[in-house]
C-alpha cells in the first residue's frame, strides 16, 4: 500500500450507522479525491463488514494517520447526490440531529443505498431501418417477421410490443439480424398532450392566478371543502408547470395514492406519471429515482418517501392532505415529508401547494400569520352540494352492534332510494374487548401490559381470535375463563367485522363490504371492492381508510359511530385529528348529483366539539382550537421534542433518560431563552411489544435554543454507558406523543 501519497485528499464518509461523525478512509487504491468527489459513493470495509459511503467531505489537511484502511470501490463516476438534494439533506441531518449517514440511508432508495449503479431508465423503441421499409415485401406475407414489420412501420416502444404482440422478441431478433429493423432510445417526452379539464369555476381560477403570478418560494395553502376542485387546481398548475419545461412533484397520503387518482393525472397530464408508493419493487423505486435525477421522469407522484426524489428542473412541488399524519415517519428518521417539502422548496426557490380540506393546524398558522398565502374554495364544484349534517341522540336507546334503530330506518331509505351507504367505525375487529361475565377478567396482550397499565386485546374472526393492534400478537380465544373457569366469556363493545356481521343480515339484499386494514391487506384490493360495488346500492364499513381517497359518486349517506372515545382523549392534537375525520367522511357524501346526509352517533350530543363542527364548520373549530393552543403554550405555539428510550426492563430507558435530563440542564445553564423539560416518565403506552418505554419530553417557544441545546447534548448521549441497554432516538416535533 502507497503510505507516501502527499495530502492525496482523504475521504470523509457518511456510513449508515448510529454514530454522530463522519469515518475517514484513503481514496481506493489507485485513484484519489477532490471536492468533486463529494456526493459520490464508495464501497468501504468497516470491521469484518463491508459498508456502502457516501463522500461527504475531502480532508486535505491532516496527514493520514497510521492504519486509515483503503476504500474498496468507487460506486459511481459522477456524484450521485449533489446541488440542491444534497444540501437539503444535510439540513436535514442537523434538523434531526441524526448522523448524515443514516439520514442518507433514508433517502436513497434501498438498491441505491445497497451499492446497486443507478439503474438504465432508457425507453428503447424498435423501428425499421430503410432497408426494412424498402424490403418488408420480401417478407412472406401473414409470417411472424411480416407481422412484425408492418407493426413497427412506426417505431413503438418496448412496453406497447409487450402488450400488443405477443412474442415480438424472437421475430425482432430475426428481422435485426437482417437488418431490417433496429432498437433505438426513446428521448422521455417532457411535454404531452394535455387534455382539456373543466372550465374552472371563479374560485379555482383565482387561485390558478394566484399561482401563476408566484415568481420563485412561496408556500400557499390551498384550503378548500371536499369536493370544491383542489385536484383540478393542482392538475392545472402541473400544466403550467410542465410548460415552463420543469418537473413537478406531487405527495399524497398512503392511502390516496390509488390507482383512480393515477389514472386521472394520466389522462388530463399526457405524460408518463412516475409512481411510487410502498408496494413498488426496490427495482421500480430505483428506477423512478434514476429518471428524475436524469430529468426524465417530469410528474412524480408518491407517498411519504417521494419527498426525497431529486429534482434538478423542479417548477412544483404539490401535498395533498397536507393535514395527513402519515407524512410524519415514526420511526429511524423521523421526517416530516411536507415540512422537508418546504424546506426543499425554499432551497429550489419553487413554489410549495399544501391543499387539504381540513388544514393542519401549523398550517393554518402559518396562513393567518402571512408565512403562507392562504386560498379559499368554498363551493363544492360543479353541481354537488355540501351534505346535511345531523347529529343522533342515541342516550338510552336500544343498539345493536352499536347501531340504533334511527340509524338503521335511515340506511333502509337511503338504500331504497337507490344509493349508497357508508358506515364509519374508528375500530377493525369484532369488539376492543374480551370480558368474563362471571370475574371481570379481560384478555390482555402479554407483550403490551403492565399491571398499572392492561392493553386490551381486539376480537377478531366473529370471536375467534385474539389480536393485539399495537404489537401483532395472536391467539385463540381461550375456551373458558383463565381466571374462574366460567364460560361466560363475551366480546364487548363494536369493531368493523361486528357491524359488517349485523349489516349483512339486516340488509341480506345489497352487498356489505368491509374495508379496513385487516380486510384489504393487498395494494389492490380496495379498488377491487370498489369495482365489485359499482353503482349499485350497497353498504360500506370500514375505517379511516374509508374516509379518503376514493370518489364514489352514488354514496348518499355517511354514518359516523362510535366516536365518543376520541371526544376525551387526553392528546392534545387528539381533537383536531376528530375534527378532520368527522369533516373527511362526511365530505365521502353526495359528491356528484345526488345530495348527501351524514349521521353522527353519539352518546354526547351537546359536546361543544361535535356542536361548533356541525354549526361552524372545520374552521371556526380550528379558530377555537388555536385559542386554546395559544393559552396552553401547545404547537403551534411551542415547539416539542421527544425523547424516547425502550429497553427489555423497565429500569435502563428511564436511567438513560435521566442521564439525558441532566447532560440538557448543564446545557442550559449558558443559555439565553427558556427551554422546559418534562419527566423522564414512562410513556403513556408504558410497554409495547415486550419493551418498556420512556420519554422526556422538551418544549421551547422558539426554535433557536431547543435546536441549539440538542446538538450540544445529543452527540454525546451516544458515549453513554447508559446508552448500551436501550435503544434511544430523537422526534423533532412528535405528532404521536406515545
Ligand atoms: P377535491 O380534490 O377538492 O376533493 P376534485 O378536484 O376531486 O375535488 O373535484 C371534485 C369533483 O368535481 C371531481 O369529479 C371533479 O372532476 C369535479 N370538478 C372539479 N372542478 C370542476 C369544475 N370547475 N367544473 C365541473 N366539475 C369540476
Ligand atoms: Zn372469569
Ligand atoms: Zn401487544
Amino acid at each position: 500500500m502507497d503510505s507516501h501519497r502527499t495530502s492525496p485528499g482523504l475521504l470523509q464518509l457518511a456510513l449508515p450507522l448510529p454514530l454522530p461523525r463522519l469515518f475517514d478512509y484513503r481514496p481506493p487504491a489507485g485513484s484519489s479525491a477532490c471536492t468533486g468527489d463529494i456526493g459520490r459513493r464508495v464501497k468501504v470495509p468497516f470491521g469484518k463488514r463491508e459498508l456502502v459511503g457516501v463522500v461527504a467531505a475531502i480532508n486535505t489537511e491532516q496527514a493520514p494517520v497510521p492504519g486509515l484502511r483503503d476504500a474498496l470501490a468507487w460506486l459511481d463516476e459522477a456524484p450521485l447526490l449533489s446541488g440542491e438534494l444534497w444540501g437539503s439533506l444535510h439540513w436535514l441531518a442537523r434538523y434531526t440531529h441524526a448522523p448524515l449517514g443514516e439520514v442518507l440511508a433514508t433517502a436513497l432508495p434501498s438498491l441505491l443505498r445497497h451499492g446497486e449503479p443507478l439503474p438504465d431508465t432508457t425507453t428503447w423503441a424498435w423501428q425499421l431501418t430503410a432497408a426494412g421499409r424498402a424490403s418488408m415485401e420480401t417478407l412472406r406475407t401473414g409470417s411472424r417477421p411480416r407481422q412484425l414489420a408492418e407493426f413497427l412501420t412506426t417505431p413503438r416502444d418496448e412496453d406497447t410490443l409487450a402488450h400488443r404482440f405477443e412474442g415480438w422478441r424472437t421475430p425482432a431478433r430475426a428481422l435485426m439480424k437482417r437488418g431490417l429493423a433496429e432498437r433505438i432510445a426513446l428521448p422521455a417526452p417532457r411535454n404531452g398532450d394535455l387534455a382539456e379539464g373543466p372550465i374552472l369555476n371563479p374560485e379555482q381560477s383565482a387561485a390558478i392566478t394566484a399561482l401563476r403570478e408566484i415568481n420563485g418560494f412561496a408556500t400557499v395553502l390551498l384550503d378548500g371543502i371536499t369536493g370544491s376542485g383542489k385536484t383540478e387546481v393542482y392538475l392545472q398548475a402541473i400544466a403550467d408547470c410542465l410548460k415552463r419545461g420543469r418537473q413537478a412533484l406531487v405527495l399524497v397520503p398512503e392511502i390516496g395514492l390509488t390507482p383512480q387518482t393515477l389514472a386521472r393525472f394520466r389522462a388530463r397530464l399526457g405524460v408518463p406519471i412516475h409512481a411510487l408508493h410502498s408496494s413498488l419493487s426496490d427495482t421500480a423505486r430505483a428506477r423512478v429515482w434514476a429518471a428524475a435525477q436524469r430529468g426524465q421522469a417530469r410528474v412524480i407522484v408518491g407517498t411519504r418517501s417521494a419527498v426525497f426524489t431529486p429534482l434538478p428542473e423542479a417548477g412544483l412541488i404539490v401535498i395533498d392532505e397536507e393535514h395527513d399524519t402519515s407524512y410524519k415517519q415514526q420511526d429511524g428518521i423521523r421526517y416530516h415529508a411536507r415540512d422537508f417539502a418546504l424546506v426543499r422548496g425554499k432551497a429550489l426557490d419553487i413554489p410549495v401547494l399544501l391543499g387539504s380540506a381540513t388544514p393542519s393546524l401549523e398550517s393554518l398558522h402559518n396562513a393567518n400569520t402571512g408565512r403562507y398565502q392562504h386560498l379559499r374554495l368554498h363551493q363544492r364544484a360543479g353541481s354537488a352540494t355540501p351534505p346535511e349534517v345531523r347529529i343522533l341522540d342515541i342516550r338510552k336507546r336500544p343498539l345493536d352492534a352499536g347501531l340504533s334503530p334511527e340509524l338503521m330506518a335511515a340506511i333502509r331509505a337511503a338504500l331504497d332510494a337507490g344509493g349508497q351507504v357508508l358506515v364509519f367505525k374508528n375500530r377493525r375487529g369484532y369488539a376492543p374487548v374480551l370480558l368474563c361475565h362471571d370475574c371481570g377478567w379481560s384478555a390482555h396482550c402479554p407483550r403490551c401490559s403492565t399491571p398499572e397499565h392492561p392493553s386490551p386485546m381486539t376480537v377478531h374472526s366473529a370471536g375467534r381470535r385474539l389480536q393485539c393492534h399495537h404489537c401483532g400478537y395472536r391467539q385463540p380465544v381461550p375456551p373458558a375463563c383463565p381466571d374462574c373457569a366460567s364460560l361466560a366469556l363475551e366480546p364487548q363493545g363494536n369493531g368493523t367485522e361486528r357491524i359488517e356481521e349485523l349489516l349483512t343480515t339486516r340488509f341480506a339484499d345489497v352487498p356489505v363490504l368491509r374495508i379496513d386494514r385487516s380486510s384489504t391487506r393487498r395494494k389492490d384490493a380496495l379498488e377491487q371492492h370498489f369495482a365489485a360495488l359499482g353503482e349499485r346500492p350497497g353498504i360500506l364499513v370500514g375505517t379511516q381508510m374509508l374516509a379518503k381517497g376514493h370518489d364514489l359518486p352514488n354514496l348518499t349517506l355517511a354514518c359516523v359511530v362510535g366516536i365518543d372515545e376520541g371526544l376525551f382523549s387526553a392528546d392534545f392534537r387528539s381533537r383536531e385529528k376528530l375534527a378532520q375525520l368527522l369533516i373527511q367522511v362526511a365530505g365521502r357524501a353526495g359528491r356528484a348529483e345526488r345530495a348527501g346526509k351524514v349521521l353522527l352517533q353519539t352518546h354526547h350530543p351537546d359536546h361543544p366539539l361535535l356542536l361548533t363542527l356541525i354549526d361552524g364548520g372545520y374552521h371556526v373549530f380550528a379558530a377555537e382550537e388555536l385559542r386554546e393552543r395559544a393559552a396552553a403554550s401547545f404547537p403551534p405555539f411551542t415547539h416539542l421534542a421527544l425523547l424516547r428510550a425502550q429497553g427489555p426492563h423497565a429500569e435502563p430507558p428511564m436511567r438513560f433518560l435521566t442521564a439525558a435530563r441532566e447532560h440538557l440542564r448543564t446545557a442550559l445553564q449558558n443559555m439565553r431563552g427558556p427551554l422546559h423539560l418534562h419527566g423522564p416518565a414512562p410513556a403513556p403506552m408504558p410497554k409495547r411489544a415486550g419493551l418498556y418505554r420512556a420519554q422526556l419530553l422538551l418544549d421551547a417557544p422558539r426554535r433557536g435554543p431547543l435546536h441549539i441545546a440538542l446538538a450540544q447534548v445529543i452527540p454525546a448521549l451516544h458515549a453513554l454507558p447508559e446508552a448500551r441497554r436501550v435503544r434511544w432516538s430523537l422526534d423533532i416535533d412528535p405528532v404521536d406523543l406515545y
